[in-house]
């Protein structure tokens, strides 16, 4: 069965295009959103319906005067009528305990975010393979004992 209603969710969010059958769906489900609200990053989509999503955030440290840049990391729901991709942005909110790591639900998708792609294959160039690493190594040492 199709749930065609797409329910209020109490904030103001724009509703999905599509509707699902995913009782875990704050908009065609049983599910409550209630608590914390986070923009963030999604940068896995693995399991069925689940995604990583994260963003930085700036810790204060007292005795610096100074702010350092921290990480969070959470595990979300993602209903199939949002269905977010790898690099978009979104908004989630907080629900009850989805699973044994899962507190949190997508409610919605705020498009592409800009420069992620550029961004993960300069990361993954900067990551030489150890074993190349070695033979370059022993390569600068021949050369120089020639
Ligand atoms: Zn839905």
């Amino acid at each position: 069965m199709v749930n065609e209603k797409t329910k209020e969710i109490g904030i103001k969010v724009k509703m999905p295009g599509k509707s699902c059958n995913d009782k875990k769906c704050p908009f065609h489900g049983n599910l409550r959103v209630r608590g914390r609200t986070f923009y963030g990053i999604v940068i896995a989509k693995d399991v069925h319906k689940s995604a990583t999503v994260q963003w930085d955030r700036l810790f204060n440290v007292p005795k610096y005067e100074r702010f350092e840049k921290r990480r969070t990391k959470v595990r979300v729901h993602n209903p199939p009528c949002i269905n977010a991709e790898k690099g978009d942005k979104v908004m989630i909110m907080e629900c009850r305990s989805l699973s044994k790591t899962k507190n949190f639900v997508i409610v919605q998708n705020l498009g592409k975010e800009f420069g992620f792609e550029q961004r993960e294959e300069a990361l993954e160039e900067s990551k030489v393979p150890e074993k190349e690493k070695e033979k370059e190594v022993k390569e600068n040492i021949k050369e120089k004992a020639d």
